[in-house]
C-alpha cells in the first residue's frame, strides 16, 4: 500500500500531478504535498486536471462511476490507485466500457511497478489509468527516486508504437522484469514457452491460495494483468502456444451474471476454440482462502471433466464473510438477479418491494408501495404530534428522522432510534412502536416486468410518475422479446420522459455492463422524483440467442441505451445517448401519450386508488383522448382523403405527396403516409383511401408497403364503408420474356382486386403508369388523376404549383455548399440529415446511407432506418503513406464498421459512420494530411493513375500530374474547412481544402472555375501508362494516356466523353468510351482538363440529371464541335494523338523490382474490402505492415482502380520481414484462378441505397462456382475480366468487362457480354433477369467452346463476338442496338 504512495510522492511533481489521498487513516504519516479527503464522493472535490488518486476503495470508486463516466472526467486524465476490497474484482469489470486503461497487480512488487507504469501510460495516452491492487504488508526494495524520475522523463512513444508494450519495456531495466498483458503461471513461476496442461484457467482477479492450489495440480493459469485495453489476439496467441483440452474462465467477483464480462470479452474467439475441440467453462469465484482453496479447485477441475459441465458455478464463501468451509452452488442466475446484486452492492439501505419471480404484477407492487407510504404518513403524523414529549438524544433522532421522512430524499437507518424508543417504552410510545418498521427510510425498488408497458401496467406506471415520489425506484426488466410481445408495447422511457420529473434510463447489461452499473447508481441517488431503469434481458432457451437478440436490439435502436436526468443544469447533459441509434419518437405516439398525460394531470376525475383498480377509469381516459382527437379532426373540415404509398425509388412517394398537396389545395383533409405506417385497425376507419405503388423486384410491392400488403391479402376485413382507388407505376418492358409479362404493375393490380373483393367502393378505376409511355408513368397518371377528383366532387383543375426543387436549386441556394449541414449535425432527434443537405454533403465526400439488411426489421419496430454515412477520401494518384493507412484503419475501428474499402477510383472509403461521429472522422482524416473534399458531388472527383510498380520515376510523374489536376480543379469554397475543420489544429500540407476567409462578418467565397451551381454532374479524370490500363482510361470523362520518351512522360493523349451510368431499359441512357481529342504536353495537361470541364459546365444538361454527364453533351454536340470549343478556350489546338499500345486493364500481382532496386508487392484484395476474417486477417496484417513501415521509415501504399493495393518501395533489407508478415497474415496468397484475380464488384448491399441486387458479398461466391468449371476446362490460368454491380450506375465499370452482371432485382441480373480485354469496347446485354443457375447454364458452355475454339491469344470478350453469341457495341450510343432476340 505504501509503495503506491511512494511512487506518487516521487512522480507527482515530475508529472505535474496533484495527489489526493482518499479515506486517510489516523495512523498514517502525512505527506505534505498530498491533499487528504475523507469524502466518499471524492471526485466532486478534485479540481486538478491531472490528479492522482490514492487509496480509494472499491465501494467509493464504484459510487463515483457516474461522475467518472461523464462530467468530471471529461477534461481530466486520472491516475487512480484502487485498493480492492475483499478481493472482489467485480470492481474491475464495472469500468470495462469507460475507455480507461485498467491494470491489475497481484503482489507488492507488482503494485510498485504498476504504479510507475500508470504514470508512463498517462504521460503518452489520452486515457485515464486505473490500477487495481491488493493492499499488502510485503516489503519491497524501493528504487532510487532519481531513477524513477528519470525513467518517467525519458519515456516517449514512437509513432504508432503500442502504449502498453512501450511502457512495460521502458520499465524493464529498472524493474528487472518484462511485464505483459497476460501472464502464464505454473509451479516454476513465470513461463511463456510451450507447455502442456489438462486444463487452463484464465483468471480475472488475484488469489494466491487459489492459484497455488491449481499449480499443485499442475494446471495452467493465465493471469490477466491488463483488462483494458483487452488484447484478445494476444491471449489467443498465448493459448495457441499451449496444449490443453479444457479452458476455464474464472472471475473473482460478487456479481453473478449468466454471461460474465470476461466471457463476453472473449465471445468472438470462443467459437474457434470450441471448433478446435476445446471445452469452455465459465465460473465465478467468491471469497477463497487457504482453508477452502483446495476443495474449490477440486470442484472446478471435476466439473471440467464431466461431459456437460455446469456453467456459472459460484464457488467460495460470500465476500466479506470469514471462510471456514467452502460452498459450491450451481447457480443459474435468476432473471432479475444480476441487477439486484448490483443494487445490493451499492446500497446498504435497500428495500426491494417485490421480486420478478415472486410477484411481477404492477398493481400489486405499486399498491404495496402506496400502503407503506400511507403507513409512513401515519407515523409522521404521530411523531409530529408527540415530538415535544421526548427530550435529549431521542428528540434529536426523531427530529432528524422527521426531516428526512418528509423530504423523502435520504435514507435513514432507524436501529438506534427504535432502541431508544423501546427503552423508554412509555404508554404514548406504543402507537408509534406499532409502526416502527416504517422508521427505516430505505431506497425502495419495485422490480417489474414488461407487463408495465401494456395497458393495465401503464396505468400503474402513470400513477407512479404522477405521484412524483422521491424515494421510489422502478426497475423494469423486459425479458420477452417475442414479436407478439413487442407489438402493442408502450415505450415507457418516452412516456416517463414526457413527464419531465423522473430519472429514466434504458440499459442492457449484456450490451454495456458499465452503462448498466452507471444507470443504476444514478437512479439510486436520484432524489427529485421517481427513478426508472428499463433493463433489457431477452429470455431465450439458447443462451447465445439472448446475446444476439441484445446486440440486434441495441444496434438497430429497438433498445437504445440512454440516461435522462431532467435536474441537471447543463442542458447537454440531460439526455445522454450511450448507444449509436435511438428510436425516432413517432409523432402519433407522442401526440396520444402526451394527451393522456396532460389529461390525467389536470383532471380530478382521473384520480383513483390503485388498490381498487377500476377498469372504468381506463376506458374514460381512452374516451377522452379519442374525443379530443375527433374534435381536432372536425375542426379541419372537408372530405377526408388518405393517400398511402409504397415506393423504393422515390417516384411513388413524390407522386403521393404531389397528390396530397393538390388535395389540400382543393379543400380536402388529406394525409399522406407510407402504407406500412397505417395499421389495419385504423385503415377500416378511413373514408377515402388512394394507393400509389411502384413495382419492385419480380413484381413485388416495395418494402414500405410489404407489411400492410401481407396483412390485407390474408384478411377478411369488411371494407364496405371505405372507398378506394389505386395507381401503379411499372415498366412494361422490364421483363422481356413473355412468361414474365404478368409482373408488370402486379402490386397495384393485386391490391386493387383484393380491396374490391373485401367490399371497398371504387372512387375511380385502377390507373397504370408505364415507363415506356411517351411521358413515362406521367402519361397514365395524367389520365387517372382527373377521374379521382371527379369522384370526390372537386375541381380537376390544379392551381399553379411551385416547380419541384432540383439539384441545381440546392447547389445555388447552398451558400457555396453550406446549406444547413451544421444545423443538421446538431439535430440529435434523428440519425439523418435533410434531403437537400444529403446532396450537399456529397461535395464534402459524404453519402448518407442506411443499413438495408435491417431496414425492414427497424420499420416493424417503428424505428427510422439505421442511418449512417459513407466517407470517401480524396487521394490523388492513389498514393498513401503508411501513417495515412494507419489513420484510416484506426477510424474504421473507432468510428466505422471495422472495415474499409479500396474503391474503384483508387481511394479509401469508410462505412457505417453515425452522424455524431462524422465531424471527428473528417477531422481525423485531415489530421493525417488527407481530405474528403470533392470526393463525391458535381465536381472533379479524385484523380487516379496507373500504379506501375516497375518504374518509380514514371510513377512519380503520374502522381505529380494527378495531384496538379486534382488541386487545380478543387472547389474554392471555404465551407468544408468551416464545417469540419474549424477546431482542428492546423496540419502542414500543400493543396487541400481552402481555409476560412473572413472579411468583416461576411464570408468571402467564390468559385472562379465552377460558379455557384458547380457542374451539371460529376467529372472524372484518370491517367493510364501504356501498356497498362488498370484505371480503365476509356471509361471516364477524361482519360489521359501517358506518352513516354526516354523514360520520361512528355505528354498525354486525351480521351474525352467516357462514362458508365445507365438506367435499365432507358434507351436514352448508355455507357460510352472516350473519344480521342489528341496529344498535349505534360505541363499543360491540367489546363486541358480545366477547359474540357468548362465546356461541360456551360453546355451540359442541367434539366435532366439522367442526361447531364459529359458523354451526352459530347454526343449531342458532336465530338469535333466539343473539341473546337475546348481549343477555343485553350487558345491552341491539340496535336495529333501519338501511337500507344494497351495490353490489358487488369492488375498484375506479386513482387516487382523498380529501377532503384526497391521492391513492390501487388496484393490481391477481393473486391477491395479490407477486413479481418477467420481465414484472412488482412486488416490486421496490413496494419502491422504499416506500423513496421512507420517504425522503419520505409515504404508506401498504392491503391489501384481495380481495388487492390501495392506495398511499395521496400528496400532489400526489409524484404524478408515484409514477406514473413505477408505470409503470417495470409496476404501472400496469389493462388487464385485468373478469373478471380480479374474480377471486381461495387459495394451494393447492405449500404448502397441504389442497390437492386447483391454485388460485393455475392461475386466471390459466384466466382467460386465458375472456378470449378473453369478448372475442369483447363482455363484456371486464363484471365477473363468479370465485373458485378448492384445496379446499372456502373460504379465497378461493368459495361467494359468481358462478362458482367448488373443487378436488376434481388438475385437477378442482366448478363452482359463482349467487352474487350483492354477496356476499349462497351459490352452488350445477352440476357436479362438471370439468376445464378441461368448464369452458370449460359456461361459454362461458352467457356467450354472458348477453350476449344479460340484463336491464338484470343480473349473471351473477342471470342463471344467472333463466335456470334453477341454483336459488338461499336459506340456507346449503339449500346441498345442489335440485342439478341431471345433476351
Ligand atoms: S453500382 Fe449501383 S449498387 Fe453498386 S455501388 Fe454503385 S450505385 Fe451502388
Amino acid at each position: 500500500m505504501i509503495t503506491v504512495a511512494q511512487i506518487a510522492e516521487t512522480l507527482s511533481s515530475v508529472a505535474d500531478s496533484q495527489v489526493y489521498y482518499i479515506n486517510p487513516t489516523l495512523t498514517q504519516t502525512k505527506v505534505a504535498s498530498f491533499e487528504y479527503l475523507s469524502s466518499n464522493d471524492a471526485f466532486a472535490f478534485i479540481e486538478s486536471s491531472f490528479p492522482t488518486i490514492l487509496n480509494i476503495n472499491s465501494h467509493d470508486l464504484l459510487t463515483s462511476l457516474p461522475s467518472l463516466s461523464t462530467g468530471v472526467s471529461k477534461d481530466k486524465k486520472f491516475i487512480i490507485n484502487v485498493a480492492v476490497s475483499n478481493r472482489d474484482y467485480s470492481i474491475v469489470t464495472a469500468f470495462k466500457d469507460l475507455g480507461f486503461n485498467l491494470l491489475i497487480s497481484s503482489n507488492a512488487k507488482e503494485s510498485y511497478d504498476f504504479s510507475i507504469v500508470s504514470y508512463l501510460l498517462a504521460k503518452v495516452s489520452n486515457q485515464s489509468v486505473i490500477h487495481f491492487y491488493t493492499p499488502s504488508k510485503e516489503s519491497v526494495t524501493p528504487y532510487a527516486q532519481k531513477s524513477i524520475a528519470e525513467l518517467y522523463q525519458s519515456f516517449d512513444l514512437k509513432a504508432n508504437a503500442d502504449e502498453l508494450e512501450s511502457a512495460f519495456a521502458h520499465l524493464k531495466p529498472l524493474s528487472g522484469k518484462l511485464y505483459s498483458e497476460f501472464e502464464l503461471l505454473n509451479p516454476s513461476g513465470w513461463l511463456t514457452s510451450q507447455s502442456s496442461f489438462e486444463q487452463v484457467f484464465v483468471l480475472l482477479g488475484v488469489n494466491s491460495a487459489f492459484t497455488e492450489a491449481l499449480q499443485k495440480q499442475s494446471h495452467g493459469i493465465i493471469s490477466i494483468k491488463v483488462y483494458r485495453p483487452f488484447k484478445v489476439s494476444k491471449l489467443q496467441t498465448l493459448l495457441s502456444g499451449l496444449k490443453f483440452s479444457i479452458l476455464q474462465l474464472v472471475e473473482q467477483s460478487s456479481i453473478n451474471l449468466q454471461f460474465q464480462p470476461l466471457f463476453l470479452d472473449l465471445i468472438d474467439v470462443l467459437p474457434t476454440l470450441v471448433g478446435a475441440g476445446k471445452k469452455i467453462i465459465t465460473s465465478q469465484l467468491l471469497s477463497v482462502d487457504s482453508s477452502n482453496a483446495a476443495h474449490i479447485v477440486n470442484t472446478l477441475v471435476s466439473n471440467g471433466k464431466i461431459e456437460k459441465p455446469i456453467q456459472n458455478l459460484a464457488l467460495g464463501q460470500p465476500f466479506g464473510t470469514s471462510s471456514s468451509a467452502s460452498t459450491a452452488a450451481a447457480a443459474e442466475p435468476k432473471v432479475d438477479e444480476c441487477y439486484l446484486k448490483i443494487l445490493q452492492q451499492i446500497e446498504p439501505n435497500l428495500n426491494i418491494l417485490n421480486y420478478l419471480s415472486s410477484n411481477p404484477s404492477p398493481e400489486y407492487s405499486y399498491g404495496k408501495f402506496l400502503y407503506d407510504e400511507s403507513q409512513r404518513s401515519e407515523l409522521i403524523k404521530l411523531v409530529e404530534a408527540r415530538l415535544s414529549s421526548y427530550s435529549g438524544k431521542l428528540n434529536d433522532l426523531l427530529t432528524q428522522w422527521l426531516i428526512k421522512a418528509k423530504e423523502s430524499k435520504e435514507t435513514f437507518d432507524a436501529t438506534e432510534l427504535i432502541d431508544q424508543l423501546e427503552k423508554i417504552s412509555s404508554g404514548n410510545a406504543s402507537p408509534i412502536l406499532s409502526l416502527k418498521e416504517y422508521f427505516h427510510l430505505k431506497s425502495t425498488w419495485i422490480v417489474g416486468s414488461d407487463n408495465w408497458a401494456f395497458d393495465t401496467g401503464l396505468t400503474a406506471f402513470h400513477e407512479l410518475l404522477k405521484s412524483g415520489n422521491k424515494r421510489l425506484k422502478l426497475l423494469i426488466i423486459d425479458s420477452d422479446a417475442s414479436v407478439n410481445r413487442k407489438q402493442g408495447k408502450k415505450n415507457l422511457g418516452l412516456y416517463a420522459m414526457n413527464y419531465g420529473n423522473s430519472y429514466v434510463s434504458s440499459v442492457a447489461i449484456y450490451s454495456s455492463y458499465t452503462q448498466s452499473l452507471t444507470s443504476i447508481l444514478e437512479a439510486n441517488s436520484f432524489h427529485d422524483g421517481p427513478a426508472i431503469v428499463l433493463a433489457y434481458l431477452p429470455k431465450s432457451e439458447n443462451h447465445l440467442d439472448m446475446l444476439k437478440e441484445t446486440k440486434i436490439a441495441v444496434d438497430t435502436g429497438y433498445w437504445p441505451l440512454y440516461r435522462y436526468n431532467p435536474t441537471l443544469t447543463n442542458q447537454d447533459d440531460v439526455f445522454k445517448l450511450d448507444s449509436s441509434f435511438i428510436k425516432r419518437e413517432l409523432q402519433s405516439f407522442l401526440d396520444r401519450e402526451n394527451k393522456l398525460t396532460l389529461l390525467a394531470s389536470r383532471s380530478a376525475k382521473l384520480e383513483y386508488n390503485l388498490q381498487s383498480y377500476n377498469k372504468k377509469v381506463e376506458r374514460k381516459i381512452h374516451q377522452q383522448s379519442k374525443d379530443a382527437f375527433h374534435a381536432l379532426l372536425d375542426n379541419l373540415g372537408g372530405e377526408p382523403l388518405t393517400i398511402l404509398y409504397a415506393s423504393d425509388g422515390g417516384n411513388a412517394t413524390a407522386l403521393a405527396k404531389k397528390l396530397g398537396n393538390r388535395a389540400t389545395s382543393k379543400g380536402l383533409k388529406a394525409k399522406v403516409l407510407a402504407m406500412d405506417e397505417m395499421s389495419l385497425d385504423d385503415f377500416q376507419l378511413e373514408t377515402n383511401v388512394v394507393f400509389i405503388t411502384s413495382t419492385s423486384g419480380q413484381g413485388e410491392i416495395p418494402g414500405n408497403g410489404k407489411q400492410f400488403w401481407d396483412g390485407i391479402k390474408s384478411s377478411t376485413l369488411d371494407l364496405a364503408t371505405l372507398k378506394i382507388s389505386v395507381f401503379g407505376l411499372g415498366d412494361s418492358k422490364y421483363w422481356p420474356r413473355k412468361q414474365d409479362a404478368h409482373y408488370y404493375n402486379k402490386p397495384s393490380k393485386d391490391l386493387f382486386n383484393k380491396l374490391k373483393n373485401l367490399g371497398a367502393g371504387i372512387l375511380c378505376d385502377l390507373g397504370l403508369g408505364d415507363d415506356q409511355d411517351a411521358d413515362g408513368f406521367n402519361t397514365g397518371y395524367n389520365a387517372w388523376e382527373p377521374k379521382l377528383w371527379e369522384s370526390l366532387g372537386v375541381s380537376a383543375e390544379n392551381a399553379d404549383e411551385p416547380p419541384p426543387i432540383t439539384n441545381e436549386d440546392m447547389k445555388l441556394n447552398s451558400n457555396f455548399l453550406r446549406g444547413t449541414i451544421v444545423e443538421g449535425l446538431a439535430d440529435k432527434t434523428t440519425g439523418a440529415i435533410s434531403a437537400s443537405d444529403q446532396q450537399l454533403t456529397k461535395f464534402h465526400g459524404i453519402y448518407m446511407q442506411d443499413d438495408r439488411d435491417i431496414r425492414e426489421e427497424r420499420k416493424k419496430q417503428g424505428l427510422e432506418p439505421a442511418y449512417s454515412f459513407m466517407v470517401r477520401v480524396r487521394l490523388p494518384g492513389g498514393l498513401s503513406t503508411a501513417a495515412q493507412w494507419l489513420k484510416i484503419d484506426e477510424l474504421a475501428d473507432s468510428r466505422g464498421n471495422h472495415t474499409f474499402k479500396i474503391t474503384t477510383r483508387a481511394t479509401f472509403q469508410l462505412h457505417g459512420i453515425v452522424k455524431s461521429d462524422l465531424k471527428e472522422t473528417i477531422k481525423g482524416i485531415n489530421s493525417a494530411v488527407m481530405d474528403t473534399v470533392a470526393a463525391c458531388g458535381d465536381v472533379c472527383r479524385n484523380v487516379m493513375c496507373s500504379a506501375i510498380p516497375q518504374n518509380q520515376h514514371l510513377h512519380n510523374q503520374l502522381v505529380h500530374s494527378s495531384k496538379v489536376i486534382s488541386e487545380h480543379l478543387l472547389p474554392s469554397t471555404t465551407a468544408y474547412h468551416e464545417i469540419w475543420l474549424n477546431d482542428l489544429e492546423e496540419v502542414k500540407r500543400e493543396g487541400g481544402p481552402k481555409k476560412i476567409k473572413i472579411g468583416g462578418d461576411a464570408l468571402v467565397d467564390a468559385e472562379p472555375l465552377y460558379g455557384p451551381t458547380y457542374l451539371p454532374r460529376k467529372y472524372k479524370v484518370v491517367i493510364a501508362l501504356p501498356p497498362y490500363n488498370d484505371v480503365d482510361v476509356w471509361a471516364h470523362d477524361v482519360g489521359l494516356i501517358a506518352i513516354v520518351e526516354n523514360n520520361e512522360i512528355v505528354g498525354y493523349n486525351v480521351l474525352v466523353g467516357g462514362g458508365m451510368g445507365t438506367t435499365h431499359n432507358n434507351t436514352k441512357t448508355y455507357p460510352r468510351t472516350g473519344s480521342m481529342f489528341g496529344y498535349v504536353a505534360y505541363d499543360k495537361v491540367h489546363l486541358v482538363c480545366e477547359k474540357i470541364m468548362l465546356v461541360q459546365r456551360d453546355f451540359g444538361d442541367r434539366k435532366n440529371r439522367k442526361h447531364a454527364r459529359l458523354k451526352y453533351t459530347i454526343d449531342d454536340m458532336g465530338v469535333d464541335v466539343y473539341k473546337g470549343k475546348v481549343e477555343e478556350l485553350l487558345g491552341w489546338k491539340f496535336e495529333e494523338a501519338r501511337p500507344f499500345r494497351i495490353d490489358s486493364n487488369i492488375d498484375y500481382f506479386g513482387w516487382t523490382k523498380d529501377e532503384n532496386g526497391n521492391n513492390h508487392y501487388t496484393c490481391f484484395i477481393e473486391n477491395g474490402r479490407i477486413e479481418d476474417t477467420q481465414e484472412k486477417p488482412h486488416k490486421l496484417g496490413l496494419k502491422k505492415i504499416a506500423q513496421y513501415m512507420v517504425k522503419e521509415n520505409v515504404g508506401e501504399f498504392r491503391l489501384t482502380g481495380n481495388q487492390h493495393i501495392l506495398i511499395s518501395k521496400i528496400p532489400d533489407e526489409h524484404l524478408s520481414t515484409i514477406k514473413s508478415m505477408l505470409a503470417e497474415f495470409k496476404l501472400d496468397n496469389l493462388n487464385y484462378s485468373q478469373l478471380r484475380l480479374s474480377s471486381s464488384s461495387c459495394v451494393a448491399f447492405p449500404t448502397c441505397g441504389l442497390a437492386m441486387a447483391e454485388a460485393e458479398r455475392y461475386l466471390p461466391v459466384l466466382v467460386s462456382k465458375l472456378e470449378e468449371e473453369l478448372e475442369k476446362l483447363g482455363l484456371r490460368n486464363d484471365s477473363v475480366v468479370m465485373r458485378m454491380t448492384g445496379c446499372p450506375n456502373g460504379c465497378a465499370r461493368p459495361w467494359l468487362a468481358e462478362v458482367a452482371l448488373v443487378g436488376k432485382s434481388y438475385g437477378f441480373y442482366n448478363l452482359m457480354l463482349g467487352g474487350s480485354y483492354i477496356g476499349d469496347r462497351v459490352n452488350k446485354c445477352f440476357k436479362t433477369n438471370v439468376n445464378e443457375e441461368e448464369v452458370l447454364k449460359i456461361l459454362v458452355p461458352m467457356f467450354a467452346k472458348w477453350a476449344t475454339d479460340r484463336l491464338d491469344g484470343e480473349h473471351f470478350g473477342d471470342f463471344v463476338i467472333r463466335a456470334g453469341y453477341i454483336k459488338p457495341t461499336l459506340e456507346g450510343k449503339y449500346f441498345w442496338d442489335d440485342l439478341p432476340e431471345d433476351i
